[in-house]
Protein backbone atom coordinates (compact mmCIF):
# COMPACT_ATOMS: atom_id res chain seq x y z
CA UNK A 1 0.00 0.00 0.00
CA UNK A 2 1.32 3.35 -0.48
CA UNK A 3 2.41 5.58 2.08
CA UNK A 4 -0.21 8.27 1.43
CA UNK A 5 -3.26 6.15 2.80
CA UNK A 6 -4.20 4.88 6.19
CA UNK A 7 -6.47 2.37 7.73
CA UNK A 8 -9.73 3.03 10.18
CA UNK A 9 -12.48 1.86 11.49
CA UNK A 10 -15.77 3.27 12.82
CA UNK A 11 -16.19 1.19 15.88
CA UNK A 12 -19.24 -0.71 17.31
CA UNK A 13 -20.12 2.38 19.47
CA UNK A 14 -20.22 4.58 17.29
CA UNK A 15 -22.13 2.12 14.57
CA UNK A 16 -24.95 1.19 17.39
CA UNK A 17 -25.17 5.33 17.83
CA UNK A 18 -26.08 5.60 14.40
CA UNK A 19 -23.05 8.15 13.69
CA UNK A 20 -21.92 6.45 10.65
CA UNK A 21 -23.01 9.08 8.61
CA UNK A 22 -21.67 12.42 10.57
CA UNK A 23 -18.14 10.66 10.67
CA UNK A 24 -17.87 9.71 7.38
CA UNK A 25 -19.23 13.27 6.59
CA UNK A 26 -16.03 14.95 9.04
CA UNK A 27 -13.84 12.27 7.49
CA UNK A 28 -14.41 13.76 3.21
CA UNK A 29 -14.62 17.36 4.96
CA UNK A 30 -11.06 16.81 5.85
CA UNK A 31 -9.96 15.59 2.59
CA UNK A 32 -10.08 12.19 2.80
CA UNK A 33 -10.50 9.92 -0.68
CA UNK A 34 -12.36 6.60 0.83
CA UNK A 35 -10.27 3.66 -1.29
CA UNK A 36 -12.20 0.85 0.10
CA UNK A 37 -15.18 0.37 2.52
CA UNK A 38 -17.27 -2.16 4.36
CA UNK A 39 -19.78 -2.85 6.88
CA UNK A 40 -18.76 -6.16 9.05
CA UNK A 41 -18.08 -7.60 12.38
CA UNK A 42 -15.31 -8.96 13.90
CA UNK A 43 -14.72 -12.22 15.04
CA UNK A 44 -13.08 -12.96 18.15
CA UNK A 45 -10.21 -14.69 16.42
CA UNK A 46 -9.99 -11.43 14.19
CA UNK A 47 -9.99 -9.05 17.05
CA UNK A 48 -7.46 -11.26 18.97
CA UNK A 49 -4.94 -10.61 16.16
CA UNK A 50 -5.81 -7.29 14.85
CA UNK A 51 -4.83 -6.18 18.07
CA UNK A 52 -2.17 -8.54 19.20
CA UNK A 53 0.14 -5.85 20.01
CA UNK A 54 -2.30 -5.48 23.01
CA UNK A 55 -2.31 -8.72 24.34
CA UNK A 56 -0.47 -8.50 27.66
CA UNK A 57 -2.26 -5.20 28.31
CA UNK A 58 -5.54 -5.41 30.92
CA UNK A 59 -7.84 -4.28 29.18
CA UNK A 60 -7.12 -6.85 26.40
CA UNK A 61 -10.27 -9.19 26.97
CA UNK A 62 -12.59 -5.54 27.27
CA UNK A 63 -11.38 -4.81 24.30
CA UNK A 64 -12.03 -8.00 22.40
CA UNK A 65 -15.79 -8.38 23.52
CA UNK A 66 -16.26 -4.44 22.97
CA UNK A 67 -15.04 -4.77 19.08
CA UNK A 68 -16.66 -8.05 18.24
CA UNK A 69 -20.35 -6.94 20.32
CA UNK A 70 -21.60 -5.52 16.61
CA UNK A 71 -20.90 -4.85 13.42
CA UNK A 72 -18.10 -1.93 12.62
CA UNK A 73 -17.32 0.07 9.45
CA UNK A 74 -13.58 -0.87 7.61
CA UNK A 75 -12.20 1.29 5.63
CA UNK A 76 -9.13 2.17 3.70
CA UNK A 77 -8.41 6.08 3.62
CA UNK A 78 -6.28 8.24 1.10
CA UNK A 79 -4.37 11.56 1.70
CA UNK A 80 -1.32 13.75 1.57
CA UNK A 81 0.00 12.81 5.13
CA UNK A 82 -2.81 10.07 5.63
CA UNK A 83 -1.71 8.43 8.40
CA UNK A 84 -0.12 11.11 10.70
CA UNK A 85 -3.62 14.00 9.06
CA UNK A 86 -5.83 11.00 10.81
CA UNK A 87 -4.62 10.59 13.73
CA UNK A 88 -4.82 14.04 14.28
CA UNK A 89 -8.76 14.37 12.79
CA UNK A 90 -9.42 11.53 15.31
CA UNK A 91 -7.67 13.09 18.37
CA UNK A 92 -6.56 11.43 21.14
CA UNK A 93 -7.20 8.00 22.52
CA UNK A 94 -8.69 9.21 25.61
CA UNK A 95 -11.90 11.52 24.22
CA UNK A 96 -11.42 13.27 27.90
CA UNK A 97 -7.92 14.69 26.50
CA UNK A 98 -9.57 14.47 22.93
CA UNK A 99 -8.79 18.60 21.16
CA UNK A 100 -12.10 20.17 20.36
CA UNK A 101 -13.86 19.31 17.23
CA UNK A 102 -12.12 15.60 16.70
CA UNK A 103 -13.99 12.88 16.01
CA UNK A 104 -13.45 11.19 19.41
CA UNK A 105 -14.05 14.53 21.00
CA UNK A 106 -17.73 14.31 19.71
CA UNK A 107 -18.73 11.43 19.21
CA UNK A 108 -16.42 8.68 21.75
CA UNK A 109 -17.55 7.78 25.55
CA UNK A 110 -14.68 6.93 27.12
CA UNK A 111 -10.65 5.66 27.04
CA UNK A 112 -11.87 2.04 25.99
CA UNK A 113 -15.34 3.14 23.51
CA UNK A 114 -13.58 5.54 21.77
CA UNK A 115 -15.91 5.40 18.33
CA UNK A 116 -12.72 5.23 15.62
CA UNK A 117 -9.65 3.45 15.00
CA UNK A 118 -6.74 5.09 13.08
CA UNK A 119 -3.09 3.14 11.86
CA UNK A 120 -0.54 4.73 13.96
CA UNK A 121 2.34 4.45 11.45
CA UNK A 122 2.39 3.55 7.26
CA UNK A 123 3.66 -0.05 8.11
CA UNK A 124 0.40 -0.55 10.23
CA UNK A 125 -1.76 1.08 7.59
CA UNK A 126 -0.68 -1.52 5.34
CA UNK A 127 -1.11 -3.74 7.52
CA UNK A 128 -4.00 -3.59 8.76
CA UNK A 129 -5.62 -2.66 5.48
CA UNK A 130 -4.62 -6.27 4.11
CA UNK A 131 -5.95 -7.74 6.96
CA UNK A 132 -10.04 -6.37 5.77
CA UNK A 133 -9.23 -5.86 2.44
CA UNK A 134 -7.84 -7.70 -0.94
CA UNK A 135 -6.50 -5.88 -3.84
CA UNK A 136 -9.82 -5.70 -6.08
CA UNK A 137 -11.77 -4.51 -2.93
CA UNK A 138 -9.36 -1.05 -3.25
CA UNK A 139 -10.33 1.58 -5.53
N1 LIG B 1 -7.91 0.97 25.04
C1 LIG B 1 -8.56 0.70 26.22
N2 LIG B 1 -7.98 1.14 27.40
C2 LIG B 1 -6.80 1.78 27.42
C3 LIG B 1 -6.14 2.05 26.20
C4 LIG B 1 -6.73 1.62 25.02
O1 LIG B 1 -9.63 0.09 26.25
O2 LIG B 1 -6.30 2.15 28.50
C5 LIG B 1 -8.53 0.52 23.77
C6 LIG B 1 -9.13 1.68 22.96
O3 LIG B 1 -10.30 1.21 22.27
C7 LIG B 1 -8.00 2.00 21.99
C8 LIG B 1 -7.48 0.59 21.70
O4 LIG B 1 -7.54 -0.10 22.94
O5 LIG B 1 -8.45 2.68 20.86
C9 LIG B 1 -6.06 0.54 21.16
O6 LIG B 1 -5.22 1.25 22.06
P1 LIG B 1 -4.09 2.23 21.51
O7 LIG B 1 -3.22 2.60 22.67
O8 LIG B 1 -3.44 1.64 20.30
O9 LIG B 1 -4.93 3.54 21.11
P2 LIG B 1 -5.27 4.18 19.69
O10 LIG B 1 -4.11 3.90 18.76
O11 LIG B 1 -6.56 3.52 19.22
O12 LIG B 1 -5.45 5.64 19.95
MG1 LIG C 1 -3.13 2.17 18.34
Amino acid sequence: MATNRTFTMLKPDAVEKGHIGAILEKISAAGFRIVAMKLTQMTQNDAETFYAIHKERPFFGELVTYMTRGPIVAAILEKENAVEDFRTLIGATNPADAAEGTIRKLYAASIGENAVHGSDSDQNAAIEGAFHFSGREMF
